[in-house]
């Protein structure tokens, strides 16, 4: 179960499984969320072929008992080779006992507090955030922000649920974007494998009141409607752009009893109502482009590409059930990137603006078809 700590990340807990419940996938490594039980303290990842701790916990302090081999340094040479590091380096290495603080002094600090020093800023935060497992570093705001503050990273599921915001059916959060690429980047104990970050199984998604009409005139069998529309999922994820980005590739299948193209407007909306692709972007485009064959669609708010595709040629046999049945289907693939920003100041479902990265609008799906799968 989750130590009662603000210094230890149970990995369960950001998972980017649709709510209520893990995924198939995940209830296999961790069991599922309805039975908690006991869960391992480690759990066997398929991907590296060992074990990896189920919680991460803030890195121990090595030093604590006897002198380091720095620490044994004069004052003088000390200060000498502090004098080669960038300041956020310096602020760094002072922080890191209180001997070395005492004798390389608080300057380095102050000089990365300027606003002006934003970069420096920057590049201390993040050293420090290797060593804390439950801040994660927020590039808009230049602020270590913990998981559970009320603002940071919403997409976390429970910040969603807490607010009533729908999260699309498989997200990775930001969070969970920066601590897979410390361990990445770092090998640090403190990050999570990107194994972590496939996801897969059926999410049923609930008919409103008024739309179950609409979904049995559609041809849905009982079970369909008794328990919401079943949409089958497949997430995977990659390292691209030398190993600093994450970009995530979900796709979505939903079966149909008939061909999209026959079916009422008010069914199709039936079917896709409060499906979100991206956190900001429902998947009404597939409505609103007249169902073509093939369309595509960005978002204006983050990094997300988004295809919609209509399965329903009766002579492929792709598309055909066991029994040489035509099948017809609707499927979505979203492509995503992190942006590495918190919701600070996040009203309704709008995280923060990535003006940064607008250049690279339209090219996520690129950049994840030439990284390496891992
Ligand atoms: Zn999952
Ligand atoms: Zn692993
Ligand atoms: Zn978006
Ligand atoms: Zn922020």
């Amino acid at each position: 179960m989750a130590p009662d700590s603000r210094d230890s990340l149970f990995l369960p807990d950001i998972l980017p499984c649709p709510v209520p419940g893990r995924c198939e996938f995940h209830a296999k490594i961790f069991g599922s969320r309805d039975q908690p039980g006991n869960i391992a303290e480690e759990w066997y990842c398929w991907r590296c072929d060992k074990m990896h701790p189920t919680t991460l916990t803030k890195a121990a302090n090595p030093g604590a008992t006897r002198p380091s081999t720095i620490e044994s340094l004069p004052t003088e040479l000390l200060q000498h080779i502090a004098g080669y590091l960038p300041v956020s380096c310096r602020a760094s290495l002072a922080f890191a006992s209180r001997t070395l603080c005492n004798r390389l002094g608080t300057e380095a600090w102050s000089r990365t507090a300027f606003w002006g020093n934003k970069s420096e800023r920057y590049n201390f935060l993040s050293l420090l955030s290797r060593d804390l497992p439950t801040y994660g570093l927020c590039g808009r705001c230049v602020m270590l922000r913990h998981y559970d503050s009320e603002c940071a990273w919403p997409l976390l599921r429970p910040h969603r649920e807490m607010r009533g915001i729908q999260p699309p059916v498989y997200s990775v959060s930001e969070f969970l974007a920066q601590r897979t690429l410390a361990y990445y980047r770092h090998g640090r104990e403190t990050g999570t494998c990107m194994s972590i970050l496939a996801c897969s199984g059926t999410y049923r998604k609930p008919w409103t009141a008024d739309d179950r009409i609409h979904a049995e005139y559609a041809g849905f069998k009982d079970d369909d409607l008794e328990l919401g529309i079943p949409i089958k999922y497949k997430a995977d994820a990659r390292l691209a752009a030398d190993n600093l980005e994450i970009i995530s590739h979900v796709q979505y299948q939903i079966d149909l009893p008939q061909p999209w193209t026959s079916l009422e407007l008010a069914e199709c909306w039936a079917i896709i109502r409060g499906l979100y692709v991206c956190p900001h972007t429902l998947s009404h485009w597939l409505v609103t482009t007249e169902r073509q064959k093939e369309s595509t669609w960005i978002c204006s708010t983050c990094p997300t590409d988004v295809r919609g595709t209509i399965n329903s040629d009766a002579n492929s046999d792709e598309n055909a059930d066991e029994n040489g049945n035509e099948k017809s289907s609707i499927v979505i693939d979203v492509w995503q990137n992190s942006v590495g920003r918190c919701g600070d100041r996040m009203t309704d479902t709008v995280l923060c603006p990535v003006s940064g990265q607008w250049f690279r609008k339209g090219k996520i799906r690129e950049m994840f078809e030439s990284a390496r799968p891992l």
